[in-house]
């Protein structure tokens, strides 16, 4: 199996490397097909294009949309995609203005438990105003040393039931699944195994993203454990879904797995970039 990696983050979302970083160190760790999947922004696909085809290797636009189902917050990526579609930037960009009203309130939440300032520090870690995450707060608040680090911060402020979560209206499946499809392109369920749904949930999850024609389902990811590998080779398998890996590499020292550095897709499956 060549060297894939379909799922990553540059400055253009909450990655720390801007794009063309990025694709060199995915091409000094000898990824071959290489895709950037930023948070609802598809900025940073060129540049981190002509990188890798400079390099010799192959990039497929991508994208990871934040979208609510079932009251949770669930990730679906989007490939192969004209990046030029006016129906696909136009939704994108009303997720980004969303982004900066949840900030806002974020901000509001944190200063009520005596945390003053996020708003602003997490703009500061932004690249771009539109495009601000949980991650960017997250950073502000270790520099301010409320944590020691990015996953406290979450365990302990910004997650469902802390003090700086606020709930948000995201779009729905069917939104992020037309856009991605009217721009002629293959959408998937991001790391399903992140999900805290029933076995029950997640079947309807899944049977509703088929029938909306979502074709993709990320096996193999950097928060994957082998159990979730071997559950969701399974109902790739069972779904007739295209199979998916990607790190989600946001940076050394935050992430877990390196570009690249993904498992093999379990045997049986067949690889999303058939589609490509
Ligand atoms: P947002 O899209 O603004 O809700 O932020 C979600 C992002 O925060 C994810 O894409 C990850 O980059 C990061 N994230 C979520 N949960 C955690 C966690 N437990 N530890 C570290 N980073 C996390
Ligand atoms: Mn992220
Ligand atoms: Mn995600
Ligand atoms: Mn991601």
């Amino acid at each position: 199996m060549p060297i894939v990696d379909l799922h990553c983050h540059s400055t253009a979302s909450d990655g720390l490397l801007p794009p063309s970083d990025l694709a060199r160190r995915a091409l000094a760790n000898g990824v071959e097909l290489l895709s950037l999947t930023d948070h609802d922004n598809i900025d940073g696909l060129s540049d981190a294009r002509s990188v890798v085809e400079a390099g010799g290797m192959q990039f497929v636009n991508g994208v990871e949309i934040s979208i609510e189902w079932g009251g949770l917050q669930v990730h679906i990526l989007g490939y192969a995609f004209d990046a030029a579609c006016e129906v696909l930037n136009a939704g994108l960009a009303g997720i980004r203005s969303g982004r900066i009203d949840r900030a806002r309130r974020m901000g509001d939440a944190l200063a009520v438990v005596g945390i003053e300032g996020a708003f602003a520090g997490a703009l500061r870690y932004a690249e771009n105003a539109t495009l601000v995450s949980r991650a960017h707060f997250a950073r502000y608040l270790v520099e301010i040393g409320v944590c020691k680090d990015v996953r406290s911060v979450f365990e302990s402020y910004i997650v469902p039931g802390k003090p700086g979560y606020v709930e948000h209206q995201w779009v729905s499946l069917a939104d992020a699944v037309g856009w991605v499809r009217s721009a002629g392109g293959v959408a998937a369920i991001a790391h399903p195994g992140r999900y805290k749904l029933s076995r029950t949930e997640m079947r309807q999850m899944l049977d509703e993203f088929k029938m909306l024609g979502g074709q993709g389902i990320e096996v193999v990811s950097g928060s994957h454990s082998a159990d979730n590998v071997s559950l969701y080779g399974r109902l790739a398998r069972e779904y007739g879904f295209l199979a998916s890996c990607g790190s989600d590499f946001h940076g050394s020292g935050e992430s877990y797995v390196d570009l690249g550095r993904v498992a093999s897709l379990p045997a049986g499956l067949v690889p999303i970039w058939e589609a490509f």
